[in-house]
């Protein structure tokens, strides 16, 4: 028997359910595949985000955050806690409890919007169809107007470091390790590898991270970077830059691994533990009949155009599958697009204003452009900057580390793109991406008024800074003066 629908999602991650509940809303018969099972071998919904990436890991960060607050910092607003000590377990069952919630919530969101849940796997065959197998193996074929492939990604694994799943894990299992190890290796220190390297030693691990490129966070601003690493390595953190991993041996329950820093010397370290963060990959696996029709591209990546069509037409790819930053808001936003498209709304996406935040702390946010980028352009721009230290919120926080860095055309004084280490810099960033979206010169948030005492004045002072205007700190640049 064959069932038929105006659309058919495959996979329900960030990407995947946001475009099944806005088609549903349009009024399209939809449909959405998951194969994802959780440790009762349940099917769920929410893809990597909700169930081993974004979500789980901020559990994990804030918990231990509150951990190290605890032990280290509380003293300096004369608290003493006495005897403070984790239970792994607890903070581990917390966060379970936050992903059942999320996971559970879209699938009550799929019922109130009338869209179909099936939980498997679905395979894209030739002419709109996909094979659906459920849990027991069962096929069936399902025919639709229009095919979505959102079936996101998986981490890399590298020969040189393979998953045993025991002293070998992957970032899903360093969400869920049952005691502090005593010493910690990362493979990568790009964002998930921060991350998770953040929470362990914060709980009381010595963590080593193995980068292989000599730069740090080398998608991130030049001086945001520096700052990071100085801060990262106050809290302990040893980032060893330029170090390839080139070999692992595992012997008497420890990890013996081998790795070639920039100079050429072969080094070895011992870990208790060793979490591979080395990337991620397009989920392709099984997911393409031969004969259906749909391209790659050179990084294996579903080939699409901008509005996330693929070359084969009603098929349509989102999110991790695709180009493009692997964030889960941008999924969820060519979710979003590709359902009004599908139900003939004309939809278009600003692929230049999508925020990128690494959760450590201070958290580290962007937006737009960076001085790198637009000295490449070519483009003349002003920089206006505002540093956490002269803050009164930051210092009542005792959160001063970092700053806000504003970019804005020298001609237009358009916001071309913000900078920012601190606190808080996830929210502050998204303050200045509303403003690059509706074309605001630095001069216009400049004459916005902001609550006192907030950390958001710091996007406020490095705005009015992009003229020499700012008032809490001695201007770089000088005033214009106006007639
Ligand atoms: P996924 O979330 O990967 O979902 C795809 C779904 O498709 C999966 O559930 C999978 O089981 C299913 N699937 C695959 N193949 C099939 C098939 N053949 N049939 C049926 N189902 C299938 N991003 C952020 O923006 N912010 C963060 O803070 C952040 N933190 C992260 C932390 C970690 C540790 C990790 C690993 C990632 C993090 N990410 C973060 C990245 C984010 O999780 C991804 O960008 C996002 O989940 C991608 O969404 P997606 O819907 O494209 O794919
Ligand atoms: P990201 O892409 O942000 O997840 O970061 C992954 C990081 O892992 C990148 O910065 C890579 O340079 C790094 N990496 C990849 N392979 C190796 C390796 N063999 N040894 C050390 N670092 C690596």
């Amino acid at each position: 028997m064959t069932d038929k629908y105006d659309v058919v999602i495959i996979g329900s991650g960030p990407a995947g359910y946001v475009c099944a509940i806005r088609a549903a809303q349009l009024g399209l018969k939809t449909v959405c595949i998951e194969k994802y099972k959780n440790v009762a071998g349940k099917g769920v919904n929410g893809g990597t985000c909700l169930n081993e990436g974004c979500i789980p890991s901020k559990a994990l960060l804030d918990s231990s955050m509150k951990f190290h607050d605890a032990k280290t910092s509380l003293v300096h607003h004369g608290i003493t806690a006495r005897s403070v000590s984790v239970d792994i377990e607890q903070m581990i069952g917390r966060k379970d409890d936050i992903v059942k919630k999320l996971t559970s919530g879209i699938a009550s969101l799929f019922k109130a919007n009338g869209v179909a849940a099936l939980y498997g796997t679905g395979k894209l065959l030739a002419g709109k169809k996909v094979e659906y197998t459920d849990a027991k193996g069962k096929t069936k074929v399902i025919e639709a107007e229009n095919v979505v492939l959102a079936t996101g990604s998986v981490p890399i694994d590298i020969p040189v470091a393979p998953i045993d799943d025991k002293l070998i894990i992957d970032s899903k299992a360093a969400l869920d390790l049952t005691k502090v190890p005593k010493r910690l290796g990362i493979i990568g220190a790009g964002v998930i590898g921060l991350e998770l390297g953040s929470v362990w030693n914060r709980l009381g691990s010595e963590v080593v991270l193995l980068e292989a490129l000599d730069v740090f966070l080398a998608i991130m601003d030049k001086q945001i970077a520096k700052d990071a690493s100085k801060i990262f390595a106050k809290q302990g953190l040893d980032i060893r830059l330029g170090c390839r991993v080139t070999g692992s041996e595992i012997k008497r329950g420890k990890v013996n691994v081998t790795y070639q820093s920039s100079a050429g010397k072969e080094q070895q370290e011992t870990f208790d533990k060793l979490i591979v963060c080395v990337g991620r990959q397009p989920s392709t696996e099984n997911l393409l009949a031969e004969d259906c029709g749909v391209n790659l591209d050179e990084r294996g990546s579903i080939f699409v155009d901008d509005y996330c069509a693929t070359n084969a037409p009603g098929v349509w790819a989102i999110g991790d599958l695709v180009r493009g930053p692997m964030l889960a808001h941008k999924g969820s936003e060519e979710g979003v697009m590709v359902a009004e498209r599908i139900a003939g709304q004309l939809t278009e996406m600003n692929y230049d204003i999508i925020p990128n935040v690494v959760y450590t702390h201070p958290e580290i946010a962007s937006v737009g452009r960076n001085e790198e980028e637009l000295k490449q352009a070519g483009e003349p721009y002003n920089v206006g900057m505002f540093p956490f230290v002269a803050s009164g919120r930051a210092l009542a926080a005792d959160d001063t580390d970092g700053l806000v860095k504003i970019l804005a055309h020298a001609e237009t004084d358009r916001i071309l793109g913000a900078h920012i280490i601190g606190p808080s810099a996830a929210e502050l960033v998204q303050q200045v991406a509303i403003a690059m979206e509706f074309g605001s010169s630095a001069e216009d948030v400049g004459m916005m008024v902001f609550a006192h005492p907030s950390m958001s004045e710091a996007v406020h002072e490095a705005a009015l800074a992009v003229n020499g205007h700012a008032i809490h700190v001695a201007n770089r640049r000088k005033r214009k003066a106006k007639k």
